[in-house]
């Protein structure tokens, strides 16, 4: 069975209301395609809990900083498709972006505080365009439910945040990041990785959670991040632009787990730019 794709916001609405005739509840999952099984576990976790399922693939101009990095994203809709159908997501909401900024497009979603530091001292504007296209989707789909990966956890705070102020009638889920076996954070850039950068990118996630271990255990801050930044480089990386530790509801600095944290990197391993992050909480606490 395939999955049956719409590409404009008027078919979308028409499926959707014949849904809501039948009394189902409706889940998205937005993506920008080239699925992997991070993207599909938040489909696995959607269908358990919503009747229905839109998965969304839309390679957003707005979220990316340069042109280059925009143009070399793969687009897989065909493969997309195939790896949707055997899960049952019920619909493939592919809109070109004539569709979704038509001529005359003005609109601009700005999340302020949360959008400071981390990625989006390094993308600038790059939130914004997240912010305008989610708020542009949930409208659009009108779904009871939406589905987050914690791997881009600055975002999955930012569209909290978005939900919570514009009293957006959709419930959040976050679901955890999914790694290959020897630890890497699954993402659609990992493909650009030469043979030799793939098997030096592990080390990114292991100083990551080494470092989360040293901290929780009450190792100084400063001279701990210098040494995890020291590692990741000499380990092959060319780049850290940051790596930080910030508090796990508020994303604000931390100088010490003395609550449930987050420990965020983007590095970047020759011409790949990756973000990872890992949950750190004081020793003793459950959380
Ligand atoms: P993207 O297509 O990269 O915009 O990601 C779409 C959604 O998939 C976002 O909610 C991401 O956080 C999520 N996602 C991407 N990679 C992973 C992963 N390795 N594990 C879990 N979720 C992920």
């Amino acid at each position: 069975m395939s999955v049956p794709i719409v590409r404009t916001v008027a078919e979308l609405r028409t499926v959707v209301a014949g849904w809501r005739r039948s009394g189902s509840s409706v889940a998205v999952v937005p993506t920008m395609g080239a699925l992997h099984e991070g993207h599909l576990s938040l489909v696995r976790a959607a269908l358990q809990k919503a009747n229905r399922v839109i998965v969304t693939l839309f390679v957003n101009p707005k979220q990316f900083n340069s042109a280059a990095d925009l143009a070399a994203y793969p687009r897989t809709e065909n493969q997309d498709a195939a790896k949707l159908a055997p899960l049952g997501a019920h619909l493939l909401y592919v809109p070109d972006a004539e569709e979704m900024y038509p001529a005359g497009f003005a609109t601009t979603v700005s999340v302020a505080a949360i959008v400071e530091g981390l990625c989006g001292a390094f993308r600038p504007g790059h939130f914004d365009g997240v912010a305008t296209v989610v708020a542009k989707l949930f409208l659009q789909t009108g779904a009871d439910f939406a589905f987050f990966g914690e791997k881009d956890f600055q975002q999955l705070r930012l569209v909290m945040r978005l939900v919570q102020d514009l009293d957006i009638p959709i419930a959040l889920v976050h679901c955890p990041t999914v790694r290959e076996a020897d630890g890497l954070a699954l993402s659609s850039r990992n493909a650009r990785l030469s043979p030799a950068e793939r098997a030096i990118a592990p080390k990114l996630p292991s100083v990551l959670l080494e470092t989360a271990d040293r901290l929780a255990r009450g190792d100084p801050l400063l001279a701990t991040l210098a040494e995890a930044r020291a590692a990741i480089l000499s380990a092959g990386y060319r780049e850290v632009e940051y790596l930080e530790l910030r508090g796990a509801a508020d994303l604000q600095p931390m100088t010490s787990v003395d609550r449930p944290a987050r420990l965020l990197v983007a590095a970047w391993l020759g011409d790949t730019r990756l973000i990872d992050n890992v949950t750190t909480s004081p020793i003793g606490s459950t959380n």
